[in-house]
């Protein structure tokens, strides 16, 4: 698909909120371009009368660049707890003094029944996660083997893995493992980056994501709404990851999380929300936007609006250290919509 680079900015600031989204329309959906930051910062200033414009503007999109589609997903701890980074939002720190207690690395017993288990309910995406800085020699090897045994156990699911800050030569040995995806978040908007974790930097996460795109594998990065970025840093947010030019999106908003210094942020705001996901969508077309983590406490009853406003993907059932709701009432959410997913499913 060709993509047209972002020409200079065509909308004047003062142009009517109708004016706005048609220049959008035109510039995604006709010339097949990009919008530019600025326009994106004009979208994101529209008054609430017209988020349902927004939204449906950012639904066709998504369905133009990647289909009716939805995609499944779930995610398993390959180990909990225990992290020496000190991400403020991330009760896996061991800096904070969370509930979560740390685990060892999963049975390979476990991880495949969970693989099973997910491909069961008609999910193709399973992504394996450890909450540390970045695998050592050991971890490695345990990483590798649970790549090789979810591919020859389960075909029908893709393996996926999250496992820290990566050398290049570890994103090569796990390509040819045969992950298919590596998740590692930009977590935040570069600018607010030094107010959520001073163990690690910005530029350390990027390095790791073009590391992925070196290896073959394909890239899923994202990060959380709500960790007290401006607005307007969320827009900087978007057009950072799409530089990235990733396959896939996570959106995660903050659920906060007792104990860390995030624990009692607020939430951002359904319609917040809603805005976030259609812009993101905007900016970043042809990419998979996966519902994450927080969708439930912080979308409630529009978590179906989301997903007519540019969201494609879900992972459904539980997350690492929060319940999600159950998969049968995403399912049965999708078929009420009457959303195609990617694979063979149905509602148990
Ligand atoms: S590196 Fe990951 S697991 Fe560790 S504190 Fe940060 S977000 Fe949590």
């Amino acid at each position: 698909m060709s993509q047209q680079p972002a020409s200079s900015t065509l909308v004047e600031p003062a142009a009517e909120p109708a004016e706005i989204l048609r220049i959008a329309e035109r510039r995604l959906l006709e010339e097949r371009g990009r919008i530019t930051q600025e326009e994106a910062l004009l979208i994101q200033q529209l008054p609430d009368d017209q988020l349902t414009h927004l939204a449906d503007l950012a639904h066709r999109v998504r369905v133009d660049y990647c289909g009716e589609e939805i995609s499944l997903g779930s995610i398993i701890s390959g180990k909990t707890g225990g992290c020496p980074e000190d991400c403020n939002f991330c009760s896996q720190s061991t800096t904070f003094g969370t509930e979560v207690a740390p685990t060892g690395l999963i049975p390979y017993d476990q991880l495949l029944a969970a693989a099973k288990a997910t491909a069961e309910t008609g999910a193709t995406e399973f992504c394996i996660i450890y909450a540390v800085r970045g695998p050592d020699e050991r971890l490695m090897e345990h990483v590798l083997e649970c790549v090789r045994l979810v591919r020859e156990n389960v075909p029908t699911v893709e393996v996926a893995c999250s496992v820290g800050l990566l050398t290049q030569d570890q994103a090569d040995a796990m390509a040819a493992a045969g992950a298919h995806r590596y998740n590692h978040n930009l977590e935040a908007p570069r600018s607010h980056f030094d107010k959520i974790c001073s163990t690690h930097k910005w530029e350390d996460r990027r390095r790791t994501c073009e590391m992925v795109k070196a290896a073959g594998m394909e890239l899923c990065t994202g990060g959380i709404i709500g960790l007290g970025e401006t607005s307007e840093q969320r827009i900087e947010f978007a057009f950072q990851l799409a530089e990235l030019e990733p396959d896939e999106v996570p959106m995660n908003f903050l659920n906060p999380r007792a104990g860390t210094p995030l624990g009692e942020q607020e939430l951002v705001s359904p319609t917040e929300a809603i805005r976030t996901i259609a812009l993101f969508r905007l900016i970043m077309p042809a990419a998979k936007l996966r519902y994450a983590g927080g969708r439930e406490v912080t979308l409630g009853d529009l978590q179906a609006m989301g997903l007519k406003s540019g969201i494609n993907a879900m992972i459904t059932g539980n997350y690492l250290t929060t319940l999600g709701r159950g998969v049968n009432d995403d399912l049965l959410m999708l078929d009420d919509l009457q959303m195609p997913i990617n694979a063979i499913s149905k509602v148990m």
